[in-house]
């Protein structure tokens, strides 16, 4: 069946008899807006990504499951980073006339399975027809107390940069699909990538994080946003930079290049006092996630790379841009 036979209200029901209530969602699905009730005493986050075929993704590489779990993921991996527990979401999609209804239900299904796992209610959005592919565009709100809320400006001399997982393997599992792989661990990072929601909210909760981002253009990028708008510098350490066997397999000549640029790991890039290293070591070994500390904040701005034996590093590619 096409989509085309199922019709834009049809297709609108069919999402929403699969959404459960939550009691923060006054009204949900079916009239003109959603009500929500906030939790007392926060602050509303609310952030958008949009996915594209073409541009964002390839159906040709990635089964329609992982696509909706990964367009949620995305999403609730900005709310991570700002500390904030994610609560709703609107999910607008543009779809051809002729896409199968069985595609779109497996769509449907990734993401719901991920709002399930993170306890995220879908309130709303919008449907409408594409004359040229698939396109996703989700709105996730989230909570977090005011002086909880972890930004990208907070970082301070002295602090050490710190990253969770490990980073560069989202990049080699694209460069995989595009050589015709498709599965393996690296293939899964880049198409089913984790959100960091537990460890985001617990450093912001702990005030442990001074500033945090997500890892969705690569360290050396991210780290960059952080630095300009905290006014400070960054010194990394690339023998401290956390890769998986299997990326170290895959990179044996250069395993830096790939690592500081390649995007869509989705992991927590944050700074912290030198005070709290063994609280947050601590904290990220209950959740059973890696902890590296792979650099210092300096004075000055730029990013400064350094190898193991002390050399300068230059990066060649900075990171993803849309319009470069
Ligand atoms: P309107 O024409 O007033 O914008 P719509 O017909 O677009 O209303 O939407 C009807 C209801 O269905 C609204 O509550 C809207 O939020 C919801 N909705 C539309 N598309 C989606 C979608 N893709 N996912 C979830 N809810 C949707
Ligand atoms: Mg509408």
């Amino acid at each position: 069946m096409k989509l085309k036979d199922l019709g834009e209200f049809g297709l609108i029901d069919r999402i929403a008899r699969q959404v459960h209530k939550a009691p923060s969602v006054v009204l949900g699905i079916g009239d003109d807006a959603a009500a929500l009730a906030p939790t007392a005493e926060t602050l509303t986050l609310i952030t958008s990504d949009m996915l594209l075929d073409g541009v964002h993704f390839d159906l040709n590489f990635t089964d329609a499951k992982s696509l909706g779990r990964k367009s949620l993921s995305v999403n609730l991996s900005d709310l991570a980073a700002m500390g904030a527990t994610p609560r709703q979401f609107l999910l607008g999609i543009a779809l051809p006339k002729d896409f199968s209804t069985e595609l779109m239900d497996g769509f449907m299904a990734g993401v719901l399975e991920q709002a399930e796992r993170f306890g995220v209610t879908l309130v709303g959005g919008d449907t409408c027809s594409s004359r040229s592919g698939l396109v996703v565009s989700i709105t996730a709100l989230g909570e977090q107390r005011p002086e909880r809320v972890v930004k990208r400006s907070g970082a301070s001399v002295g602090e050490l940069v710190c990253v969770t997982g490990t980073v560069g393997d989202a990049a080699a599992g694209l460069e995989l699909l595009r050589q015709g792989v498709r599965e393996g661990f690296l293939v899964s990072r880049q198409l089913d990538p984790e959100p960091r929601i537990a460890v985001g909210v617990a450093l912001a909760d702990n005030g442990l994080a001074t500033a945090m981002i997500d890892v969705s253009d690569g360290v050396v990028a991210d780290l960059g946003h952080i630095c300009e708008l905290s006014g400070v510098g960054a010194r990394l350490q690339l023998g401290a930079l956390p890769f998986s066997d299997e990326y170290r397999t895959f990179c044996a000549d250069d395993p830096y290049a790939l690592g500081l640029s390649g995007g869509e790991d989705y992991e927590l890039l944050f700074c912290i006092k030198p005070k709290h290293r063994d609280a947050v070591a601590d904290l990220l070994a209950g959740f059973g996630v890696k902890f590296s500390v792979i650099g210092e904040v300096v004075k000055g701005e730029g990013i400064e790379l350094v190898t193991p034996d002390g050399a300068p590093y230059q990066v060649v590619q900075k990171g993803f841009d849309h319009f470069q």
